[in-house]
């Protein structure tokens, strides 16, 4: 008598980062087409553009006080791009023309930069930070931009290069940041008192204070979020949440809630089946 072959149980996530947190909190079908299928898209001029943004604003901080000038930042940011077109955006762009008004635009972007703080007024006390730390039984890991230490206390800053939301959606946007307070306060055993979102398409800048009571609701939210993971990875029902995002999701083409095939008429998607592997996310 043949054996029946036993099902793969989905495992569970071992890391989770806090963008794929924001993800899954955003649209699950999101997440699973990032964390749990890594799906691949094509890099885009985007984040092309926030990636080499990122490097020059971390390697400004290497340069002497005097030295951290527009100038310089610009220097960095062609710099940086050298280094990466031929590494990680190979065949970006179709022409030179292209890339030249790419670099144009990038450049005009990150040159709004010294109107929103000067970089020659604080040193900061870390930069693109790997940041991990286990809560609970999950592992949180990420990469933040910057901290520093201003008189009232820890900052956290994260850079952006995307266009600045206004200011009734910009609260959203700080839910990553928050576990980074988190990680923050139980790495350095210090609270931070304040995250900021350094939008350089906008220019704009959004502050919320921070403290222990908002850190204590956030960790008690991810490991509500990650139960809510852990459920969905072992039922495989990643709903999908059509929303503004969808506009720009690299992952429109296949989601159910756009397809003829699998989505209902009210938009709520059937469950897909989930590969069983085990990840990080
Ligand atoms: S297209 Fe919209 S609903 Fe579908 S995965 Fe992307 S964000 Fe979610």
């Amino acid at each position: 008598m043949q054996a029946l072959a036993t099902p793969a149980t989905p495992a569970l996530l071992e890391t989770l980062s806090p963008s794929r947190a924001a993800d899954f909190k955003v649209c699950p079908q999101l997440f699973k087409f990032k964390a749990i299928d890594k799906i691949e898209t094509p890099p885009t001029p985007s984040q092309a553009r926030g990636t080499t943004a990122h490097l020059a604003l971390q390697r400004l901080f290497d340069e002497p006080t005097a030295a951290r000038t527009p100038e310089r930042l610009a220097d960095l940011f062609r710099t940086a791009w050298t280094e990466l077109r031929s590494s990680d955006y190979v065949g970006l762009f179709a022409t030179v023309e292209d890339e030249r008004r790419w670099g144009l635009d990038s450049l005009a972007v990150l040159g709004n930069y010294f109107g929103l703080e000067d970089p020659t007024s604080f040193e900061p006390l870390h930069r693109e930070l790997d940041v991990s730390e286990d809560i609970g039984d999950m592992r949180i890991r990420g990469i933040l931009d910057r901290v520093e230490q201003t008189g009232d206390g820890l900052v956290i800053t994260d850079y952006k290069t995307g266009a600045a939301p206004p200011e009734h959606f910009a609260l959203k946007a700080f839910f990553a940041l928050k576990i980074y307070g988190v990680l923050i306060r139980r790495i350095t055993g210090d609270t931070p008192v304040g995250l900021r979102l350094l939008y350089l398409n906008g220019p704009t800048v959004y502050r919320i204070p921070i403290g222990d009571r908002q850190l204590d609701a956030m960790e008690r939210q991810l490991e509500a979020l990650w139960a809510a993971i852990n459920r969905a990875i072992a039922t495989g029902w990643f709903p999908p949440r059509p929303g503004r995002l969808c506009d720009w999701c690299p992952y429109r083409d296949r989601c159910p809630a756009f397809s003829d095939e699998t989505a209902d008429p009210t938009g709520v998607a059937l469950p897909l089946p989930v590969a069983a592997h085990r990840t990080g996310a």
